[in-house]
């Protein structure tokens, strides 16, 4: 699947919002939203044009999408399965996203990005409970324990990642041991559980793909 390659920054500018897709670099002063860079292709100077519900709820769905580096195809069948789920759909799109390995990997501090998070998962670094899995869109149960292979333990950019540990913790669902470097998916979030994505609406990515 055609992954987008270019400069992740440029996809923030678009959004003229920070997606955090960079790591340590998207809390520093280097990042161009908080240098308040303009979006690609529009003049420093000029106004905003006033946008449509469509184009709204288009750009909704842009950001939670690029937010989890994921293409358009597998996003919308996350959004079918979430549609088929009991309960509302824009919550149980929020679950099954946060459910991804790669994500989860993330969350754990295994990673400083979600990313990077998923280069850790594709070059086999992790295991779910104690069997090496490799594909970033494996959906974490509650009770699976995550960690790091055994030969991989030692990977520089595993460890600067976990130092972030010490600093601000993990998500209340999860629970990290990281001088073992491994981690439990307690339980699936509640949608107010996901406090950093608080801003997204997800009623209006439903309503994009209900037209
Ligand atoms: Fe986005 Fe991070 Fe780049 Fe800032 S540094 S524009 S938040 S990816």
């Amino acid at each position: 699947m055609a992954r987008y390659t270019g400069p992740v920054c440029r996809l923030c500018r678009a959004e003229q919002k920070k997606l955090m897709l960079k790591g340590d670099r998207c809390k520093s002063d280097k990042c161009p939203i908080n240098k308040k860079r303009p979006a690609p292709g529009k003049d420093p100077k000029g106004r905003l044009g006033k946008r449509s519900d469509y184009g709204r709820q288009l750009r909704e769905k842009q950001r939670l999408r690029r937010i989890y580096g994921m293409q358009e195809k597998q996003f919308s069948l996350f959004f079918e399965r979430a549609l088929r789920m009991p309960g509302i759909t824009g919550e149980n799109l929020f679950v099954l996203l946060e459910r991804r390995l790669d994500n989860v990997v993330y969350r754990l501090r295994f990673a400083s990005s979600r990313s990077q998070a998923r280069q850790v998962v594709l070059h086999g670094h992790i295991t779910v409970n104690g069997r090496r899995v490799n594909v970033p869109s494996y959906l974490v149960r509650p009770e699976d324990e995550i960690a790091i292979k055994e030969g991989s333990k030692g990977l520089v950019v595993i460890k600067e990642a976990l130092k972030e540990f010490g600093k601000s913790g993990v998500m209340p669902w999860m629970h990290l041991d990281p001088d073992a470097m491994k981690g439990k998916f307690l339980a699936s979030p509640r949608r107010s559980d996901i406090t950093d994505l608080a801003d997204i609406k997800e009623q209006m990515i439903v309503e994009y793909y209900s037209k």
